[in-house]
């Protein structure tokens, strides 16, 4: 027999409920936030008949400070302090799970503070206030006698928990709530990578998966009980109509989907969510309770199968909140900064990122995929900005300094007049750009370079003229499709490839055919088939192999659409010559058979390949024999020469181009396609950084292709050096026995005052 009386059979529910709407009440009243958390701490004691209750909220640098208690000394308030991960109530935030202990003392991580006079306390149970993912804090409860908490109990405090966190949040208790002697939060700043260059001052905008339940408690269980009913039924009819509707057939799109219907249709999952509106919770708070927990249990695990199974279940989570709110996304204001933990290209696509001004990731490296299309978009990116999350609220101003890899979170007023400055700077330095767009782009020893943009979407070609470059040397063409819901048709695809060649009024445009897989997923493709490797997975040139009817839709397209004109097609991702063989003779054979079907096509085809595999390097002899250009997609080419995750933070910077073993392979390569006259361009992001360019000029390569943003800095570089000399130096450089030659370069160009 237990002393407290929600043991003893019925009426533990009322009894939560009871608690939370006494908890409403305290958090509707006008007092001070210390006032309410003092209250918030003596009901919960007193409901749930403990001699203590604490609560720790997150403050900055890591740190569980105690903020209110009943039961302890009210001395150590504002005074005891703990680091994520130490002691006990560490140890529940860092694990982000519930703790219950019958003997607190006994457990190794028990960390004694004296101020508390918390040794007469025997039981504890503690557990994290979660929001959006993160711990908030930590709440506690603790008892003289030693004493087994029961699963109820544990429920009830994560309820109470939850509860809090809304309170935590909008009171801005968390964190980096640092708060001056003025009330107000105070500023902070973190260090990134920048991703893409720029500076930007916003509002920030928090991406979350699974939207946010906007109320906790519910005002009538019975209706919450029907819209999670209806919501739910409706969830599970649009993922029927899915798999009874489009791309039915395709084995691993079926296969998915069923995933996900069985899932959906759990009865264990949905009588977590019932059980849990039971306690109180409206139908969204409960949704989001049910994943907490199971994210904080499966998040342990370091079972892959596991881990996946999570993902779907916060895909379906996310799916069932947007069934319950009736919501589609979030549509960023005109001033806004995202801010994200890590952010796939579709995921960025999803936010209508021409109406972002910059983006802020805790992940996220500058060769990831979603890097290029905020670097085509001309969005400020940083990366690896560790905190960002736990410094900002929704809604706070921010600046973003990609440039100098920075970003404040609330700025004082000298941070912001500064930035203003800066920016009107840059705006002043791209009008300088525009006026010089008809500048040639040659070296002052008289070397012309071809500079060309890199471009994904039709409005992106615009910029040829805008910048005055030589033409497009990469069309990404599936970015038209990762915008879009469904798979473009034949007659899309030549719209959209008819729109890029008009807009490029008879400049050069170079279309690679798709690039799916790795972190490019399209939304239309639900089916790719999870793999351990996806950069190295069936993706690319290696599925359009696989899918010949999809390659062949897309080719026909593009025959179709240059009709009379010149086309130029390239292959991604090709590892073995016979791979481009294969698709280049789908391709002269989808000519061949629109033309007998009386269609006009291309005039002339040019047709070439990515280097992007390391393998190909040792085949080129017989590629110069089959291909009319090679383009080096560096992105990728860096990542599998040096076995380096393109899209890990930890990775970031570690191996880089400008390396000696990254040399020496270009200079090698530009040597052998010069001697067999094959045309050499670089499109990957390397060739938009001016030392970068300037290195590979010094190599021999004549072709750039890069964002449009960086073709006016690109013409300055290139009229500031001699071709000759920096061919001369760089070669001094191949044996140099450091991981980068950046310094090196960098001394040669400050030295000679070349504009980089
Ligand atoms: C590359 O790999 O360098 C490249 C241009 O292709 P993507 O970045 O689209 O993979
Ligand atoms: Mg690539």
């Amino acid at each position: 027999m237990t002393d407290n009386p929600r043991h003893q059979g019925s009426g533990s529910w009322a009894g939560s409920r009871r608690l939370l709407t006494r908890l409403r009440e305290v958090m509707a009243s006008p007092d001070t936030t210390q006032v309410k958390l003092n209250s918030v701490v003596q009901l919960i004691a007193q409901d749930m008949v403990a001699e203590v209750c604490s609560l720790y909220i997150r403050k900055a640098g890591d740190v569980l400070e105690l903020s209110a208690t009943q039961g302890l000394r009210q001395e150590a308030v504002h005074q005891t302090r703990l680091y994520v991960g130490e002691g006990l109530v560490g140890d529940i935030a860092s694990h982000a799970r519930p703790l219950a202990l019958a003997e607190a003392q006994a457990h190794p991580n028990f960390a004694f503070k004296p101020e508390t006079g918390e040794e007469i306390y025997h039981s504890l149970l503690g557990v994290p206030i979660l929001r959006d993912g993160r711990v908030l804090g930590v709440l506690v409860i603790q008892n003289r006698t030693a004493r087994q908490y029961t699963e109820e109990e544990i429920e009830v405090l994560e309820t109470v928990a939850m509860v809090l966190a809304e309170l935590a949040a909008s009171a801005r208790l968390v964190a980096l709530a640092e708060v001056n002697h003025n009330g107000q939060v105070a500023s902070s700043r973190l260090d990134g990578v920048k991703i893409n260059g720029g500076v930007a001052i916003g509002k920030a905008l928090l991406h979350i998966r699974a939207v946010a339940p906007r109320t906790i408690i519910a005002d009538n269980e019975e209706a919450e009980i029907d819209r999670l009913t209806v919501a739910a039924a409706d969830m599970l009819a649009s993922i029927d109509a899915m798999l009874s509707g489009k791309l039915a057939g395709s084995d691993e799109y079926v296969e998915v989907l069923e995933t996900y219907q069985i899932f959906a249709q759990d009865a264990g999952w949905i009588r977590r969510i019932r059980e849990a509106i039971h306690t109180g919770l409206t139908a969204e708070a409960a949704v989001q309770r049910v994943l907490n927990e199971m994210r904080a249990r499966m998040r342990q695990s370091t079972d892959a199968y596991l881990r996946e199974r999570l993902q779907d279940l916060e895909d379906l989570t996310h799916r069932l909140m947007q069934h319950l709110q009736g919501e589609r996304g979030q549509i960023p204001d005109e001033d806004t900064i995202l801010i994200a933990r890590s952010l796939g290209p579709m995921e960025l696509l999803d936010y209508q990122p021409y109406r972002l001004k910059g983006v802020v990731l805790e992940e996220g490296a500058a060769t990831a995929h979603v890097s290029i299309i905020a670097r085509a978009m001309g969005i400020p990116m940083l990366g690896s900005a560790q905190g960002i999350l736990q410094s900002v609220q929704a809604g706070d101003t921010v600046v973003l300094d990609a440039n100098g890899g920075q970003v404040y979170a609330r700025p004082n007023l000298e941070i912001l007049e500064r930035f203003h400055a800066n920016i009107k700077l840059f705006s002043e330095r791209q009008q300088r750009y525009i006026a010089e767009k008809d500048l040639a782009f040659q070296t002052k020893d008289g070397v012309t370079i071809e500079v060309k943009i890199n471009a994904g979407l039709v409005a992106d070609v615009e910029y040829l003229h805008t910048v005055g470059a030589d033409g497009v040397g990469l069309y990404r063409t599936e970015i038209p499709f990762m915008i879009r819901d469904n798979f473009p048709d034949s007659l899309t695809q030549e719209e959209i490839y008819r729109k890029v060649l008009n807009a490029a009024k008879g400049k050069s445009v170079v279309f690679r055919t798709l690039d799916v897989g790795s972190d490019k997923t399209l939304s239309a493709m639900d089916t790719l088939p999870k793999e351990e490797n996806p950069a190295m997975g069936w993706r690319a040139i290696r599925m359009s192999l696989d899918r010949p009817s999809l390659l062949r839709q897309q080719l026909r397209a593009l025959l179709k659409a240059a009709a009379d004109k010149e086309l130029r097609v390239m292959f991604p991702m090709v590892s073995d010559v016979s791979e481009f063989i294969r698709a280049k003779q789908i391709l002269l054979l989808e000519r061949d058979s629109l033309n007998a079907a009386g269609h006009k096509v291309a005039a002339t085809l040019q047709v070439g390949s990515m280097l992007e595999v390391p393998s190909l390097l040792w085949q080129l002899p017989t590629l110069f024999k089959h291909v009319d250009f090679i383009s080096v997609g560096s992105n990728d080419l860096l990542q599998f020469l040096f076995a380096s995750d393109r899209s890990s933070p930890l990775l970031n910077n570690r191996y880089e181009a400008l390396s000696p073993p990254f040399l020496t392979m270009l200079a090698s390569l530009a040597q052998q396609c010069d001697a067999a006259k094959i045309p050499l361009t670089v499109c990957g992001e390397i060739a938009g950084s001016p030392l970068e360019a300037l290195a590979l000029i010094g190599l021999g390569f004549r072709s750039l292709s890069m964002t449009p943003h960086a073709v006016g800095a690109m013409r300055t570089m290139i009229r500031s050096m001699e071709a000759k000399s920096v061919g001369e130096y760089v070669q001094t450089l191949l044996h140099a026995p450091h991981p980068s030659v950046r310094i090196q370069l960098k001394n040669y160009v400050r030295d000679r005052g070349i504009g980089v």
